[in-house]
């Protein structure tokens, strides 16, 4: 397993992967299943941890858990498209699409991407957005780490100042009371 500080240090990774035949594998938290069939490199983001928010966008680092984003946001009555989790990864999370408990009023929170940076297989450092490698774009959003490793992503907030929500759990034993009423 590789720690890496900076995309800089990804590209190096990537290239001496390319170089000596390996793979090349990317992990935050580890709630993704990695199976290899050859020797791999274990990239690990987690030193990567900066946000920032500027007006409505934030900016994040590929080693920042939703967690940060929301305690960073929610003083400002804004929110992200984030998961039930609030420990799942960001990147993790945003290159699988992204479906939010909001969701059904915001659509995916990849939807709301607005900039990626991205490390590709050959170690090219590369920002992905609408405009600007369009391709990688689109695939990034939704393809995992299949295209490259993201160090870093740039989203929308939603203004939300006001949140109500939460569970109700019952004893299994309560099951055909609760039901029938
Ligand atoms: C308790 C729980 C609740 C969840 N709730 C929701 C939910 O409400 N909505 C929803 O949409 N999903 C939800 N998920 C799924 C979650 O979005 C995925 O499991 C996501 O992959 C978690 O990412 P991670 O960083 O935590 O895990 P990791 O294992 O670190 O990453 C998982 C995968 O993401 C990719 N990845 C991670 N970092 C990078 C990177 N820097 N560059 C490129 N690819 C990368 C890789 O393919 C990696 O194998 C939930 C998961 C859990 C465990």
């Amino acid at each position: 397993m590789i720690e890496v500080a900076d995309a800089t240090d990804i590209a190096v990774v990537m290239r001496f992967a390319a170089g000596h035949d390996h793979g090349v594998a990317v992990q935050l938290i580890g709630h993704g299943a990695l199976e290899h069939t050859r020797p791999t490199l274990l990239v690990q983001t987690r030193f990567l941890d900066e946000v920032e928010i500027r007006d409505h966008t934030a900016w994040g680092g590929s080693g920042v858990r939703w967690e940060t984003v929301l305690a960073a946001a929610a003083p400002l009555g804004l929110m992200p498209l984030a998961g039930s989790a609030p420990r799942v990864g960001v990147v993790g999370y945003l290159t699988g699409g992204g479906l939010s408990p909001i969701g059904r009023g915001y659509g995916f929170a990849s939807d709301l991407v607005t900039a990626i940076d991205v490390v590709t297989g050959d170690g090219t450092i590369l920002r992905a957005t609408p405009s600007e490698n369009t391709d990688l774009f689109w695939g990034l959003r939704g393809g995992k780490g299949a295209l490259g490793i993201v160090s870093a992503v740039e989203f929308t907030l939603v203004d939300l100042p006001e949140f109500f929500g939460g569970c109700l759990y019952f004893s299994a034993a309560d099951v055909a009371d609760v039901t029938h009423r």
